[in-house]
């Protein structure tokens, strides 16, 4: 990598007279000499820009940003980047769009150099770019200036090492510095009529489309150059269980660049790879907002009754707060920044802490509390989305009832159930030297929610590993909590083995549990099994129709959707809990007939990761929940609280 200081090695600047960074001066030079090309062919001279100089993440200067745009050629420490050529009227791309995308791919050094204001110097005069580099740049030039290309816009990469060119679409950036691409759509749920009828393909299918039927732009979405998600995917084709492809980038949050990996898990890689673009469509629009507008900066105190109490979403144990220099106190005097929400149970709108639904952003105002995608999801419409985001909900708050709660729960007799894919992943995990246990997780909610658990046969690293599932349709929900698991069994034992000391130390000193992989990987140290003697002695194991037997005589069978959402709303609402949806949708995602929501239900137990940060342990609910269920005739105790770190993954 190259970097680069304000002065150029070997030149004396002089008073004030910065002289050009050498990508800067490289730049110059190239459009001279294109500019002698397109003269001696009586053609336009093409503008040259350069990115990897200056950080295009932060607004750039009008005028920078303007000439940025123009550009058709874009000089980079190792490629020239022909573009953006081709594509149609509403798909219009500009060369911000592709220095944004450009930056966002590049390596964490590369990154934090030019986003964090460390202090570079330059290594010499860099790229060198010879004659035939420049005649090579100018027939590209010539040859993009008039092609079709397609739909999307394209951008043609010239390897500056190799002389490989190689062609990828561009999506415009929907925080363009220079000027949106696509009308900024403050369209309100109520205004698009939410929550509106959607019929079901069938009473017990809830997914409008399948994951293979949008037209997913897969060149768009991961390549190297300018992939809106990551620089490509890679399938794991070792894997004994199921067929997984990933993709990753890094995003910078309030605790610096975080890896985000997005993935998908299922029986085939073509199926696996349409999840993984949608689970990474998913986090684009969820951890920060990619529309500009709507935010409300005000305090609660001012707000009131307009907004939602953030401490009615839980908060950390007051020690946190003292100990924990990454957070602070809610202080509803301060001002904050807010999104607009819809609440399903009052219907009327409600401002939510901008903190709860964008889960990497946060200003220093408002740093509360860590948010996750809990609640976040993604589907044809919105209410197909808010379903699945709300299914999520009751799915984490059952899990941590009954984990914090220490309940007593039934296990479902897998042999006794119909699914034919059940019992492949049964003996696909037989085979991983694994046994499996799904139970009947509901407390005081009617949605079957099913916790997974899989036993290690010989007692050996990798022990326990749970994972939950939860859909109207219980085998459903066996299913996709028996599917998580098989998705975690082939690195158990090796999590484990990579870190045996640090785990050992957490499981002396719970506080040493801090990040999110850590919960799973400390369930995997045999010595851990003595605290889930509630799930390994279970009550009772009863085959599903029995354990089903009075949710399948009442639960929802229309063909309305819409109908199954509020159902849902009025059994949150039975708990005490609203239901509030905040439209998270990306413009990209709109193109793409995709919606994605974050669902809130203030009360409900909210996934945590790390010990110190475990708001389901301070909330009134997990006192009361087994109570109003019938499964205790009084509140749990503070002896009774399970205080030991989730399993959940
Ligand atoms: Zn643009």
């Amino acid at each position: 990598m190259t970097t680069e200081t304000a002065v150029r090695p070997g030149s004396a600047p002089g008073p004030g007279a910065a002289a050009p960074l050498p990508l800067e001066a490289a730049g110059l030079d190239l459009e001279r000499r294109l500019a002698a090309r397109a003269a001696r062919e009586r053609a336009a001279v093409p503008r040259v820009a350069v990115i990897g100089a200056a950080d295009v993440l932060r607004r750039e200067e009008p005028q920078t940003a303007a000439a940025r745009a123009a550009a058709t050629v874009h000089l980079t420490a190792d490629a020239v980047l022909v573009g953006p050529w081709g594509g149609s009227a509403d798909t219009a791309a500009c060369g911000c769009c592709l220095a944004v995308r450009w930056q966002r791919l590049r390596t964490r050094t590369e990154r934090d150099a030019l986003e964090t204001g460390l202090s570079r110097s330059a290594a010499g005069d860099w790229p060198v770019l010879p004659e035939y580099t420049a005649d090579a740049v100018w027939s590209l030039c010539r040859l993009t200036a008039d092609a079709a290309g397609g739909a999307l816009p394209q951008v043609t990469r010239l390897d500056l090492e190799t002389g490989q060119v190689s062609t990828v679409p561009l999506l415009a950036e929907p925080l363009c510095p220079h000027a949106p691409h696509t009308p900024q759509a403050q369209v309100t749920v109520e205004a698009e009529g939410f929550p509106a009828s959607r019929e079901k393909p069938a009473a017990d299918r809830y997914r409008l489309r399948t994951a293979g039927g949008y037209d997913l732009p897969a060149a768009a979405l991961a390549n190297p150059v300018c992939g809106v998600l990551g620089a490509g995917t890679w399938s794991d084709v070792t894997s004994p269980t199921t067929a997984p492809v990933a993709g990753s980038v890094f995003m910078r949050g309030y605790a610096g660049l975080t890896d985000v990996t997005w993935s998908g898990q299922s029986h085939s890689f073509a199926a696996s790879r349409d999840l993984a673009f949608l689970e990474g469509l998913e986090r684009y629009a969820g951890t920060h907002r990619r529309d500009r507008g709507g935010i409300v900066t005000d305090s609660y105190d001012n707000l009131g009754d307009a907004a939602l109490d953030p401490r009615d979403c839980g908060l950390y144990a007051p020690e946190t707060y003292r100990d924990d220099p990454m957070i602070a106190p809610f202080d509803p005097s301060r001002p904050i920044p807010w999104v607009r929400g819809w609440s399903l149970r009052d219907d009327r709108p409600v401002l939510v802490p901008a903190r709860l639904v964008y889960y990497s952003a946060g200003t220093a105002a408002d740093h509360f509390v860590f948010e996750c995608s809990n609640g976040c999801a993604t589907g044809s419409c919105l209410e197909e989305a808010v379903l699945f985001g709300l299914l999520e909900l009751i799915e984490r708050d059952a899990f941590l009832l009954a984990w914090y709660g220490n309940a007593r729960l039934t296990e479902i007799d897998l042999g006794a159930c119909r699914s034919p894919v059940l019992r492949a992943m049964t003996d696909r995990a037989a085979l991983c030297g694994y046994d499996v246990h799904a139970f009947d997780n509901r407390v005081d909610l009617a949605v079957p929610v099913v916790t997974g658990l899989a036993v290690r046969r010989d007692g050996g690293p990798g022990t326990l590993a749970f994972a939950a599932g939860a859909a109207f349709d219980p085998e459903t929900a066996v299913e996709a909590a028996v599917s998580e698991i098989l998705t975690y069994l082939p690195h158990l034992p090796r999590q484990v083995t990579e870190r045996p000391a640090e785990l050992d130390a957490m499981a002396e000193d719970f506080g040493l549990v801090r990040r999110l992989p850590d919960h799973a990987a400390l369930f995997g140290l045999p010595r851990m099994a003595r605290y889930v003697g509630s799930y390994l002695e279970p009550t009772a194991v009863r085959p599903p129709a029995e354990v089903y037997a009075e949710w399948e005589d009442r639960r929802p069978r229309g063909l309305d959707l819409r109908d199954d959402v509020l159902w849902c709303t009025q059994e949150l609402a039975r708990a005490g809990c609203d239901v509030i949806v905040v439209d998270q949708t990306a413009p990209e995602q709109r193109r793409m007939g995709l919606r994605t929501v974050c669902t809130i239900a203030p009360g409900l137990l909210p996934i945590d990761f790390g010990w110190a940060r475990q708001r389901a342990l301070t909330m009134p609910r997990l006192r009361t929940a087994q109570r109003r269920a019938g499964m205790r005739p009084d509140d749990l105790r503070e002896s009774e609280v399970r205080r030991v770190p989730h399993p959940f993954p």
